[in-house]
């Protein structure tokens, strides 16, 4: 199926015939200019990074140290940089706005790549291309990092109205964008009410980061006095990771706020009235974080390297090698971050954090340095981990780390340690963890 043959389906159809949700089609050919975007420099490869997140940023980084004569050019809708780590924090005023939202100009003149802030549209592999609001761009290598989108049509298929309506009124912010600001100003002008929040279905983004979220926001109520409460709708027969020390947190540090309704998978969503439909019972709700499903960000559909289920359907993730990260058909394509799909039968996904998204990105950059010097790639795991706020006063965290090994067959092994005992040393570390990460990219 060709792109014009893309933008002749039926919009009735929320999947198109080739797996692409409808909202996802390639944009008009007429946004594209076929100019080019920029001239080539330097002596060696272009490396162009489309998503300048985590992932992104850390790879432009050390591509730039790993190949001092590489032109590389990152992509990036937004003018700045939001972190999801401290997000948080960031919404009850544990950390400012300065800590998580940073300048992107800076680091990139510092280590030396091409910052461009313009929106992605369109991947043409076969002749390595990428299209972009502002022109084309041709690429050497090219490395999508775009995180994940929102996959509103599994609850609303093709109401488009209802899926924007959604997101206005009960904004998630789980991508970065302005949602982040609208979601603090709703709860610092929250008055009291039910709060319902949807968890995704496994995987999503940051597995144990809403649970953080509706400690840290169950603080708030209980320190000013707002009778809220928050009703956590998990598609999950229990809590994970750290299961053992949220429950102790909601249990003895808000057991009148917040309730956790296990295997509550989402059926229907009606954000006009306020309702959701669960495998677990119906909800009514005042205020709500809805999170509909994750999937890979929108690029990654648009160059065509979304996986596909044996019955033929789109995985929603990025089919790629799991042990060098290549498209599973394009060496030429990396992808790193919360966009990669199965790595593993004994454990599916890495998990979609800001710690694996920064360690693959400098993997990556370190494996395209080998191939561009002409030496063997030598495949590199990373590691994980994530701390988590769940008493703001005093200041207290639980953690999980995940631990990786190859077993004599190539398959990639998972260990998972919980640190379920909440405790203020874990913010210490937290913190440093953070800033050693910030300082690398930043
Ligand atoms: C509330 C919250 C708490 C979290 N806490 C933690 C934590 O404590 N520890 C941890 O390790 N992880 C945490 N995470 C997860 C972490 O934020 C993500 O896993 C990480 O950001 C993934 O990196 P990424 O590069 O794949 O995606 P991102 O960091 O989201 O970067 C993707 C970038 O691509 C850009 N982009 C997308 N599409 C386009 C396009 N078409 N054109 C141009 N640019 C595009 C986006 O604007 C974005 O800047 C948390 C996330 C949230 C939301």
């Amino acid at each position: 199926m060709d792109r014009r043959s893309f933008l002749l389906t039926p919009p009735a159809l929320a999947i198109s015939a080739a797996g692409l949700p409808s909202n996802l089609l390639a944009a008009p050919a007429a946004i594209h200019s076929h100019t080019t975007l920029l001239p080539r420099r330097g002596t060696g490869p272009r490396i162009v990074v489309a998503g300048g997140g985590w992932g992104g940023m850390t790879a432009a980084r050390f591509l730039r140290q790993h190949i001092p004569e590489a032109d590389v050019v990152l992509l990036e809708r937004n003018p700045t940089f939001w972190s999801g780590p401290m997000s948080n924090k960031w919404l009850i005023d544990i950390v400012n706005t300065d800590f998580v939202n940073r300048d992107m100009l800076s680091p990139a003149n510092r280590y030396g790549y091409t910052l461009i802030n313009t929106t992605v549209n369109g991947i043409e592999r076969e002749k390595k291309l990428v299209l972009t609001t502002h022109g084309t761009i041709d690429y050497d290598y090219l490395i999508l990092s775009g995180g994940i989108r929102d996959a509103y049509e599994a609850w609303f298929g093709n109401d488009k109205y209802a899926a924007e309506y959604t997101r206005r009124h009960f904004p998630n912010a789980y991508i970065p964008n302005a949602e982040m600001f609208a979601l603090k100003r709703k709860f610092r002008d929250f008055k009291g009410g039910t709060v319902v929040m949807t968890l995704p279905p496994p995987p999503h983004r940051c597995p144990p980061s809403p649970y953080e979220r509706a400690c840290l926001i169950a603080w708030h109520f209980k320190t000013n006095n707002i009778p809220g409460k928050i009703i956590i709708l998990d598609p999950k027969p229990k809590i994970a990771p750290i299961g053992e020390g949220y429950r102790a947190a909601f249990q003895e540090l808000y057991p009148d706020i917040i309730t956790h309704v296990p295997n509550a998978g989402v059926k229907e969503v009606d954000p006009f009235n306020k309702r959701i439909k669960t495998a677990a019972g119906d909800f009514d709700f005042d205020h709500a974080i809805l999170m509909p499903p994750h999937q890979a960000a929108d690029i990654v559909w648009y160059a065509g390297l979304i996986g596909k289920r044996p019955d033929g359907k789109p995985t929603g993730w990025a089919d790629i090698h799991p042990r060098f990260f290549t498209a599973r058909d394009d060496d030429d394509v990396y992808v790193v971050g919360d966009s990669m799909g199965t790595i593993s039968d004994q454990f599916g996904h890495y998990p979609k954090s800001a710690h694996v998204a920064h360690a693959i990105g400098k993997i990556v950059a370190k494996n395209i340095a080998e191939r561009v010097a002409g030496k063997e790639v030598v495949p590199v795991l990373p590691d994980n981990l994530c701390y988590m706020m769940v008493n703001a006063d005093p200041q207290e965290e639980i953690s999980v780390v995940f631990e990786y090994e190859v077993d004599s067959t190539g398959r990639v092994l998972q260990t998972q340690i919980d640190m379920d005992v909440r405790s203020p040393d874990l913010v210490a570390k937290d913190f440093a963890w953070i800033k050693s990460r910030f300082d690398d990219f930043l």
